[in-house]
Protein backbone atom coordinates (compact mmCIF):
# COMPACT_ATOMS: atom_id res chain seq x y z
CA UNK A 1 0.00 0.00 0.00
CA UNK A 2 1.70 3.27 -0.98
CA UNK A 3 2.00 5.98 2.10
CA UNK A 4 0.73 9.37 2.11
CA UNK A 5 3.41 12.40 2.39
CA UNK A 6 2.71 12.76 6.31
CA UNK A 7 2.30 8.56 7.24
CA UNK A 8 6.25 8.82 5.42
CA UNK A 9 7.27 11.53 7.20
CA UNK A 10 6.24 9.90 10.64
CA UNK A 11 7.83 6.61 9.80
CA UNK A 12 11.39 8.37 9.07
CA UNK A 13 12.46 8.36 12.74
CA UNK A 14 15.66 6.30 12.69
CA UNK A 15 18.89 7.78 13.64
CA UNK A 16 22.62 6.42 13.78
CA UNK A 17 26.12 6.98 13.72
CA UNK A 18 27.93 6.09 10.65
CA UNK A 19 31.78 5.14 11.25
CA UNK A 20 33.78 2.33 11.26
CA UNK A 21 34.98 1.07 13.40
CA UNK A 22 31.74 2.39 15.48
CA UNK A 23 31.83 0.26 18.71
CA UNK A 24 33.33 2.68 20.90
CA UNK A 25 30.81 5.03 20.33
CA UNK A 26 28.87 6.66 23.09
CA UNK A 27 26.21 8.74 20.66
CA UNK A 28 23.44 5.71 20.79
CA UNK A 29 23.36 5.71 24.63
CA UNK A 30 23.45 9.55 24.55
CA UNK A 31 20.62 10.09 21.98
CA UNK A 32 18.52 7.16 22.95
CA UNK A 33 18.50 7.90 26.66
CA UNK A 34 17.40 11.98 25.31
CA UNK A 35 14.72 9.95 23.21
CA UNK A 36 13.32 7.89 25.95
CA UNK A 37 13.26 10.93 28.62
CA UNK A 38 11.51 13.01 25.99
CA UNK A 39 8.56 9.63 25.62
CA UNK A 40 9.89 9.49 21.97
CA UNK A 41 9.23 6.05 22.18
CA UNK A 42 8.84 5.51 18.58
CA UNK A 43 12.69 7.13 17.68
CA UNK A 44 15.44 5.05 17.47
CA UNK A 45 19.27 5.60 17.38
CA UNK A 46 21.79 2.56 16.49
CA UNK A 47 25.13 2.47 15.29
CA UNK A 48 26.04 1.81 11.49
CA UNK A 49 29.60 0.36 11.16
CA UNK A 50 29.88 0.92 7.66
CA UNK A 51 33.47 0.49 5.79
CA UNK A 52 34.88 3.01 3.77
CA UNK A 53 34.16 1.26 0.27
CA UNK A 54 30.75 1.18 1.40
CA UNK A 55 30.23 4.65 2.66
CA UNK A 56 28.21 6.62 -0.33
CA UNK A 57 25.80 3.45 -1.23
CA UNK A 58 25.18 2.71 2.42
CA UNK A 59 23.99 6.31 3.17
CA UNK A 60 22.19 7.18 0.42
CA UNK A 61 20.34 3.87 0.68
CA UNK A 62 19.74 5.22 4.55
CA UNK A 63 17.95 8.37 3.61
CA UNK A 64 15.04 5.85 1.54
CA UNK A 65 15.08 3.21 4.75
CA UNK A 66 13.04 5.28 6.84
CA UNK A 67 16.37 6.99 8.71
CA UNK A 68 15.81 11.02 9.46
CA UNK A 69 19.48 11.54 10.42
CA UNK A 70 23.00 10.44 11.21
CA UNK A 71 26.04 11.65 12.81
CA UNK A 72 29.64 10.59 11.73
CA UNK A 73 32.68 9.83 12.75
CA UNK A 74 35.78 8.58 12.01
CA UNK A 75 37.01 7.90 8.99
CA UNK A 76 34.16 9.59 6.90
CA UNK A 77 33.84 13.25 8.11
CA UNK A 78 34.87 14.39 4.53
CA UNK A 79 33.42 11.81 2.67
CA UNK A 80 29.89 12.66 4.29
CA UNK A 81 30.37 16.50 2.82
CA UNK A 82 31.18 15.71 -0.69
CA UNK A 83 28.34 13.01 -1.03
CA UNK A 84 25.90 15.65 0.04
CA UNK A 85 23.21 17.22 -1.95
CA UNK A 86 23.77 20.70 0.46
CA UNK A 87 25.95 21.75 2.78
CA UNK A 88 25.96 24.66 5.26
CA UNK A 89 28.53 27.35 5.15
CA UNK A 90 30.66 26.27 7.98
CA UNK A 91 30.72 22.53 6.87
CA UNK A 92 32.25 23.43 3.94
CA UNK A 93 34.95 25.99 5.29
CA UNK A 94 36.06 22.82 7.79
CA UNK A 95 35.63 20.74 5.03
CA UNK A 96 34.22 17.85 6.92
CA UNK A 97 29.92 16.89 8.03
CA UNK A 98 29.53 15.59 11.14
CA UNK A 99 25.81 15.42 10.71
CA UNK A 100 23.62 14.11 8.04
CA UNK A 101 19.89 15.29 7.79
CA UNK A 102 18.14 12.70 5.27
CA UNK A 103 14.79 14.98 2.95
CA UNK A 104 11.66 13.05 2.54
CA UNK A 105 12.82 13.12 -1.02
CA UNK A 106 15.94 11.00 -0.19
CA UNK A 107 18.37 14.70 -0.15
CA UNK A 108 21.06 14.52 2.21
CA UNK A 109 22.09 17.81 3.98
CA UNK A 110 25.43 18.14 5.91
CA UNK A 111 26.06 19.92 8.51
CA UNK A 112 29.52 20.16 11.21
CA UNK A 113 28.32 20.47 14.70
CA UNK A 114 31.64 19.68 16.09
CA UNK A 115 32.58 23.59 15.96
CA UNK A 116 29.17 25.18 17.39
CA UNK A 117 29.34 22.32 19.73
CA UNK A 118 32.87 23.70 21.23
CA UNK A 119 31.47 26.99 21.51
CA UNK A 120 28.64 25.94 23.81
CA UNK A 121 30.67 23.94 25.64
CA UNK A 122 33.18 26.58 26.68
CA UNK A 123 30.67 28.32 28.47
CA UNK A 124 32.60 31.63 27.69
CA UNK A 125 33.53 33.67 24.49
CA UNK A 126 36.58 33.78 23.04
CA UNK A 127 36.11 36.85 21.66
CA UNK A 128 39.44 38.96 21.91
CA UNK A 129 41.50 36.19 23.43
CA UNK A 130 44.41 34.12 21.95
CA UNK A 131 44.08 30.34 21.61
CA UNK A 132 46.85 27.24 20.82
CA UNK A 133 45.45 24.50 19.27
CA UNK A 134 47.44 21.25 19.02
CA UNK A 135 46.85 19.02 15.94
CA UNK A 136 46.02 19.55 12.40
CA UNK A 137 43.20 16.79 11.85
CA UNK A 138 39.02 17.24 11.55
CA UNK A 139 38.61 18.51 15.41
CA UNK A 140 41.47 20.89 14.97
CA UNK A 141 40.00 22.22 11.69
CA UNK A 142 36.70 22.51 13.31
CA UNK A 143 37.99 24.23 16.63
CA UNK A 144 39.87 26.58 14.08
CA UNK A 145 36.62 27.72 12.69
CA UNK A 146 34.73 28.23 15.40
CA UNK A 147 37.43 30.30 17.24
CA UNK A 148 37.79 32.63 14.61
CA UNK A 149 34.28 32.80 13.65
CA UNK A 150 33.76 33.53 17.67
CA UNK A 151 36.09 36.59 17.50
CA UNK A 152 39.39 35.15 18.81
CA UNK A 153 41.87 37.59 18.70
CA UNK A 154 44.72 35.10 17.31
CA UNK A 155 44.39 31.19 16.72
CA UNK A 156 47.85 29.12 16.40
CA UNK A 157 47.92 25.77 15.37
CA UNK A 158 50.83 23.12 16.25
CA UNK A 159 50.83 19.54 14.86
CA UNK A 160 53.37 16.89 15.07
CA UNK A 161 53.31 16.79 10.88
CA UNK A 162 54.14 20.37 10.62
CA UNK A 163 53.11 20.29 6.98
CA UNK A 164 49.32 19.15 7.86
CA UNK A 165 49.50 22.62 10.52
CA UNK A 166 50.55 24.62 7.48
CA UNK A 167 47.74 23.62 5.68
CA UNK A 168 45.17 23.96 7.92
CA UNK A 169 46.65 27.52 8.84
CA UNK A 170 46.32 28.83 5.49
CA UNK A 171 43.02 27.72 4.77
CA UNK A 172 41.14 28.57 8.04
CA UNK A 173 43.29 31.81 8.47
CA UNK A 174 44.92 30.43 11.39
CA UNK A 175 48.80 31.01 12.36
CA UNK A 176 51.40 27.98 11.94
CA UNK A 177 53.84 27.68 14.94
CA UNK A 178 57.05 25.33 15.34
CA UNK A 179 56.15 24.35 19.11
CA UNK A 180 52.78 25.50 21.30
CA UNK A 181 53.42 29.30 22.61
CA UNK A 182 51.54 30.63 25.47
CA UNK A 183 48.26 31.87 25.02
CA UNK A 184 44.66 32.55 26.85
CA UNK A 185 42.96 29.27 25.85
CA UNK A 186 44.81 25.33 24.97
CA UNK A 187 43.00 22.78 22.94
CA UNK A 188 44.31 19.48 22.81
CA UNK A 189 42.46 18.33 19.03
CA UNK A 190 44.89 15.51 18.84
CA UNK A 191 44.22 12.09 20.05
CA UNK A 192 46.76 11.91 22.37
CA UNK A 193 45.71 11.05 25.55
CA UNK A 194 43.03 8.48 23.81
CA UNK A 195 45.53 4.94 24.52
CA UNK A 196 46.70 5.08 28.52
CA UNK A 197 48.67 2.11 29.58
CA UNK A 198 47.25 2.66 33.30
CA UNK A 199 44.78 4.69 34.80
CA UNK A 200 45.03 8.54 34.74
CA UNK A 201 46.50 10.44 37.63
CA UNK A 202 43.73 12.70 39.42
CA UNK A 203 44.06 16.12 39.49
CA UNK A 204 45.74 17.85 42.95
CA UNK A 205 47.93 14.12 42.48
CA UNK A 206 51.30 14.40 41.70
CA UNK A 207 52.31 13.63 38.02
CA UNK A 208 53.44 10.34 37.17
CA UNK A 209 56.17 9.22 34.23
CA UNK A 210 53.12 8.49 31.69
CA UNK A 211 51.83 12.15 32.46
CA UNK A 212 55.06 13.55 31.60
CA UNK A 213 55.58 11.17 28.65
CA UNK A 214 51.90 12.13 27.25
CA UNK A 215 52.56 16.07 27.06
CA UNK A 216 55.89 15.47 25.40
CA UNK A 217 53.91 14.01 22.92
CA UNK A 218 52.58 17.52 22.67
CA UNK A 219 55.74 19.49 22.95
CA UNK A 220 54.21 20.34 26.27
CA UNK A 221 55.88 20.35 29.66
CA UNK A 222 53.93 20.96 33.29
CA UNK A 223 55.34 24.11 33.19
CA UNK A 224 53.76 25.48 30.11
CA UNK A 225 50.58 24.48 31.06
CA UNK A 226 50.73 26.77 33.19
CA UNK A 227 50.44 29.67 30.90
CA UNK A 228 47.38 28.71 29.38
CA UNK A 229 44.21 30.20 31.86
CA UNK A 230 41.51 27.57 30.41
CA UNK A 231 42.85 24.15 28.61
CA UNK A 232 39.95 21.86 26.35
CA UNK A 233 40.81 18.26 25.75
CA UNK A 234 38.76 16.64 23.19
CA UNK A 235 39.77 13.32 24.05
CA UNK A 236 38.15 12.09 27.52
CA UNK A 237 37.78 8.59 29.53
CA UNK A 238 36.45 7.54 32.66
CA UNK A 239 39.36 10.10 34.42
CA UNK A 240 41.30 13.32 33.35
CA UNK A 241 44.15 13.24 31.02
CA UNK A 242 47.36 13.85 31.92
CA UNK A 243 46.88 17.35 30.23
CA UNK A 244 43.79 18.37 32.26
CA UNK A 245 45.14 16.91 35.12
CA UNK A 246 48.08 19.28 34.61
CA UNK A 247 45.97 22.23 34.30
CA UNK A 248 43.64 21.77 37.32
CA UNK A 249 47.30 21.20 39.25
CA UNK A 250 48.09 24.82 37.69
CA UNK A 251 44.94 26.36 38.76
CA UNK A 252 43.95 26.76 35.15
CA UNK A 253 39.99 26.11 34.12
CA UNK A 254 39.57 22.71 32.84
CA UNK A 255 37.36 21.41 30.12
CA UNK A 256 36.71 17.45 29.50
CA UNK A 257 36.28 16.18 26.01
CA UNK A 258 32.55 14.52 27.18
CA UNK A 259 31.45 18.02 27.63
CA UNK A 260 31.84 18.88 24.05
CA UNK A 261 30.93 15.61 22.81
CA UNK A 262 27.52 16.15 24.73
CA UNK A 263 27.38 19.68 23.06
CA UNK A 264 27.73 18.46 19.56
CA UNK A 265 25.07 15.84 19.71
CA UNK A 266 22.87 18.42 21.66
CA UNK A 267 22.44 20.22 18.36
CA UNK A 268 22.35 17.25 16.00
CA UNK A 269 19.34 15.99 17.82
CA UNK A 270 17.71 19.20 17.86
CA UNK A 271 18.20 19.50 14.15
CA UNK A 272 17.05 15.71 13.33
CA UNK A 273 13.49 15.98 15.82
CA UNK A 274 13.13 19.96 16.55
CA UNK A 275 12.70 19.16 20.23
CA UNK A 276 15.25 20.67 23.34
CA UNK A 277 18.22 18.16 23.90
CA UNK A 278 18.14 17.34 27.25
CA UNK A 279 21.75 17.93 27.89
CA UNK A 280 21.74 16.61 31.51
CA UNK A 281 20.07 13.45 30.41
CA UNK A 282 22.97 12.82 27.72
CA UNK A 283 25.46 14.09 29.56
CA UNK A 284 24.56 10.99 32.49
CA UNK A 285 24.29 8.43 29.65
CA UNK A 286 27.89 9.11 27.84
CA UNK A 287 29.13 8.94 31.75
CA UNK A 288 27.89 6.16 32.29
CA UNK A 289 28.86 4.26 29.66
CA UNK A 290 32.79 5.22 30.03
CA UNK A 291 32.49 4.24 33.94
CA UNK A 292 31.55 0.57 32.83
CA UNK A 293 34.88 0.79 31.81
CA UNK A 294 34.61 1.48 28.34
CA UNK A 295 37.97 2.77 26.59
CA UNK A 296 38.36 6.42 25.39
CA UNK A 297 37.56 7.49 22.61
CA UNK A 298 35.93 9.98 20.54
CA UNK A 299 32.10 10.46 19.22
P1 LIG B 1 42.38 13.08 13.17
O1 LIG B 1 41.76 13.87 12.08
O2 LIG B 1 42.76 11.66 12.92
O3 LIG B 1 43.69 13.87 13.68
C1 LIG B 1 44.54 13.31 14.64
C2 LIG B 1 45.53 14.35 15.12
O4 LIG B 1 46.26 13.79 16.22
C3 LIG B 1 46.56 14.77 14.07
O5 LIG B 1 46.88 16.11 14.23
C4 LIG B 1 47.76 13.89 14.45
O6 LIG B 1 49.01 14.44 14.07
C5 LIG B 1 47.65 13.91 15.95
N1 LIG B 1 48.36 12.79 16.60
C6 LIG B 1 48.01 11.49 16.56
N2 LIG B 1 48.89 10.76 17.29
C7 LIG B 1 49.80 11.64 17.79
C8 LIG B 1 50.95 11.49 18.62
N3 LIG B 1 51.34 10.30 19.10
N4 LIG B 1 51.65 12.60 18.95
C9 LIG B 1 51.26 13.83 18.49
N5 LIG B 1 50.20 14.02 17.69
C10 LIG B 1 49.46 12.94 17.36
O7 LIG B 1 41.43 13.03 14.45
P2 LIG B 1 40.31 14.09 14.91
O8 LIG B 1 39.02 13.73 14.31
O9 LIG B 1 40.82 15.47 14.74
O10 LIG B 1 40.21 13.71 16.46
C11 LIG B 1 41.28 13.99 17.36
C12 LIG B 1 40.87 13.58 18.76
O11 LIG B 1 39.75 14.32 19.19
C13 LIG B 1 40.47 12.11 18.85
O12 LIG B 1 40.98 11.61 20.04
C14 LIG B 1 38.98 12.13 18.93
O13 LIG B 1 38.53 11.04 19.70
C15 LIG B 1 38.74 13.44 19.66
N6 LIG B 1 37.45 14.04 19.29
C16 LIG B 1 36.59 14.34 20.29
C17 LIG B 1 35.40 14.95 19.98
C18 LIG B 1 34.47 15.31 21.10
O14 LIG B 1 33.31 15.59 20.80
N7 LIG B 1 34.93 15.35 22.32
C19 LIG B 1 35.05 15.25 18.66
C20 LIG B 1 35.97 14.91 17.65
C21 LIG B 1 37.17 14.31 17.99
P3 LIG B 1 49.69 14.08 12.63
O15 LIG B 1 49.06 15.02 11.65
O16 LIG B 1 51.12 14.36 12.87
O17 LIG B 1 49.38 12.64 12.36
Amino acid sequence: MTQDPTQREAARRRLGVLGWPVAHSRSPAMHNAALAFLGMDDWSYQRLPVPPALFLQTTRALAQSGFRGANVTIPHKEAALALADSASASAEEIGAANTLTFGEDGSVAAENTDAPGLLAALGLSPRGMSAQILGAGGSARAAAFALREAGAREVKVWNRTPARADALARELRAQPVAAPLAADLLLNCTSVGLVRPAPGSKSGVEPSATDAAELNQLALTFDLVGEYSYVIDLVYGSGPTALLAAARRAGARALDGLEVLVAQGALSFEAWTGRSAPLEVMRRAARDQLERGQPRAGR
